[in-house]
């Protein structure tokens, strides 16, 4: 069964892409943290960095080109942002497929909360 983020990439379930090339799919982020928030995704389905193979490299880096010019366009490149790659129940991730968070817009504030 496809994950819902091949349905956003197939266009079969709407969203507001910003960015499709034959590798990769940038669209932003239903529920936004920052003013900013786009995931940019493979398009193949990778559940998650505990899957990433050796021949998936190229692609994999890739994201990081599409989020440059993702930045770029958003108008976030000169001021920052930040990319969040979750992995796993204790990281939070929702989504089984692996996905890169773009955010910016405003002060991100501390990487991680700080707990005892
Ligand atoms: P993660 O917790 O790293 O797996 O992140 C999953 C992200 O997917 C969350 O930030 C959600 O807000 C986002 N998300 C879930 N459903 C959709 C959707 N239909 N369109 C866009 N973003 C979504």
């Amino acid at each position: 069964m496809p994950t819902l983020f091949s349905r956003i990439i197939n266009k079969e379930i709407p969203a507001t892409i910003v960015y499709q090339d034959e590798q990769v799919t940038a669209f932003k982020d239903i529920n936004p943290a920052a003013p900013i928030h786009i995931l940019i995704v493979p398009n193949v389905e990778i559940a998650s960095t505990n899957d990433v193979q050796p021949d998936q490299e190229q692609m994999l880096g890739h994201l990081f080109t599409v989020a440059k010019q993702v930045a770029q366009e958003q108008g976030i490149a000169a001021t920052g942002y930040r990319l969040i790659i979750n992995n796993g129940s204790d990281a939070g991730q929702e989504v089984f497929h692996l996905h890169m968070h773009l955010v910016g817009g405003r002060k991100l504030g501390p990487m991680l909360m700080k707990k005892d």
